[in-house]
């Protein structure tokens, strides 16, 4: 860190040197050019007064040479003050270019700082509970009921370690070689069925869906729209108050335009953080402070996804306080 502020200081150091140059080199070109003029204007006066062409200053102003010599002073004058502004803002944009560059950089390295302490640490834990498992079997005489229990705990870190697996997959899927294998869904029965599956899964949080009368039907991805859904519903939870309520709305616009929205009422996101989440492996805040597990990778799984579909997925903020993602597809059902 220290390093980098040091280079900083004299990059800042250079520019503004440089800056500094071409702005005294300028001014200093300025003075020599109009020197110039001034000593060709007065060399050429007093040979046209030796010749008896001109009698005073006064004919002097009127003759064409000196009109001549007055426009190419102008014009140089102009060519100064173009090259240096040329000069000028070629190094203001480079140097917006270089640190634009420079801060994506950085952000990107804390991007895979984070994704490589999570993924590490998400992959290290399943793996360590299913070993300690094993390892109870192997020294210990169990009860039928304790072995139930312990099994069914390793069952459940081995779905963790799968949905940790599948995740990285679809994202390096949506990443190059995605197309959705297009189904007629209808949505109504889909979203239920999702949001009656989390409730079993989550008891304690109170899960609300309001839907149109009539069905609402799209082509789709079955695979990928479920992940879109699940990923949307499962940060309402993570990210949700304990007891939390996590409102579903489908709904249906008069151009037939599918929404869903997705509410929860928990920590929300700070505005400079929401153009960032969709980001691949950024998450909100520093791994090492942070108490939610995860690697980042869903909210730019949904995008790719909904982006795949022709649609749009934007966040914004809840009433009084959570967060709302909607997402809108285009209806293609025929
Ligand atoms: P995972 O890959 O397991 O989903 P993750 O949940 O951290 O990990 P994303 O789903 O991509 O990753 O979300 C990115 C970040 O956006 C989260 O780390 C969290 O900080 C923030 N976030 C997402 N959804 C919500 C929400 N409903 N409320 C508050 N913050 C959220
Ligand atoms: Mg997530």
């Amino acid at each position: 860190m220290q390093r980098n502020i040091r280079l900083r200081l004299l990059s800042n150091f250079v520019i503004f040197f440089s800056l500094t140059a071409i702005a005294w080199w300028s001014v200093l070109l300025f003075t020599l050019n109009r020197d110039a003029f001034q000593g060709k204007a007065g060399e050429s006066k007093m040979l046209m007064i030796a010749e008896g062409k001109i009698k005073n200053d006064a004919e002097y102003l009127e003759t064409q040479f000196y009109k001549d010599l007055q426009a190419e002073y102008k014009r140089q004058e102009w060519m100064i003050l173009a090259e240096s502004l040329v000069f000028i803002m070629s190094i203001i944009i480079g140097v917006y270019l270089i640190n634009r560059g420079y801060n994506k950089e950085i952000d990107a390295a804390q991007q895979r700082r984070n994704f490589l302490l999570s993924i590490t640490h998400e992959l290290k834990s399943p793996i360590a509970s299913i070993k300690l498992v094993l390892e109870t079997f192997i020294k210990r005489e169990l009860s039928p009921k304790h072995i139930n229990q312990l099994s069914n705990n390793a069952v459940k870190e081995t779905d963790r370690l799968n949905e940790l697996v599948n995740d990285l997959l679809l994202a390096a899927k949506v990443e190059t070689s995605y197309t959705p294998n297009l189904e007629k869904i209808n949505l109504t029965q889909f979203l239920t069925d999702i949001i009656q599956r989390l409730q079993n899964k989550y008891a304690t949080v109170i899960f609300d869906f309001r839907k149109p009368n009539i069905p609402v039907n799209i082509q789709a991805d079955r695979t990928g729209l479920t992940s879109v859904a699940v990923n949307l519903l499962e940060n309402a939870v993570k990210y949700g108050a304990a007891n939390t309520k996590i409102s579903t709305v489908l709904r249906q616009n008069e151009q037939q335009q599918i929404f869903i929205e997705i509410a929860d009422n928990g920590i929300g996101i700070p505005n400079k953080e929401k153009s960032k989440i969709f980001d691949r492996f950024y998450r909100v805040g520093n791994e090492d402070t942070r108490k939610t597990k995860g690697t980042g990778l869903g909210l730019y799984i949904v995008r790719q996804i909904v982006l795949a579909h022709n649609g749009k997925v934007s966040v914004a903020d809840n009433k009084p306080q959570g967060t709302i993602f909607t997402i809108s597809l285009p209806s293609n059902d025929v």
